[in-house]
């Protein structure tokens, strides 16, 4: 006999596997956002879902990245390629917020180079 749980035992358990795949997810990518790359603590981080599940993506780990949350509600159900597209190359006419996020990316880009710069410098190995 199959041991049924009520729907409050079952929303407990999604929720652990749930916060089980975005604690993975962040460790997977040093606590970073995938998108911006900012970082990320176990409080902010959310579950994005690289193919939405709006468009038949799975609510599987393979399926999911860790994300801030300005990301992961712009991203929204649209195609990771077309949001990388937007977040990386941002054109003339497109909105503001895909060019700040790609002001973001280079300026932690910049910031990982530098520390890497000084910690070379100090002799510290990282
Ligand atoms: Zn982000």
């Amino acid at each position: 006999m199959a041991y049924r749980l009520s729907r409050y035992q079952q929303a407990r358990l999604d929720a652990a596997f749930a916060r089980a795949d975005r604690e993975s997810a962040l460790r997977k990518q040093d606590g970073r956002c995938k998108y911006c790359l900012c970082k990320l603590n176990y409080k902010n981080v959310t579950r994005d879902h690289v193919v939405a599940r709006a468009t038949g993506g799975l609510d599987h780990r393979n399926n999911i990245v860790a994300a801030c949350v300005r990301c992961n509600r712009l991203k929204g159900s649209m195609s990771v390629k077309l949001f990388l597209r937007l977040i990386t190359h941002p054109l003339p006419g497109e909105h503001m917020v895909y060019r700040m996020i790609w002001f973001d990316r280079r300026l932690n880009i910049a910031l990982d180079e530098m520390e890497k710069n000084v910690f070379r410098a100090v002799g510290i190995k990282q």
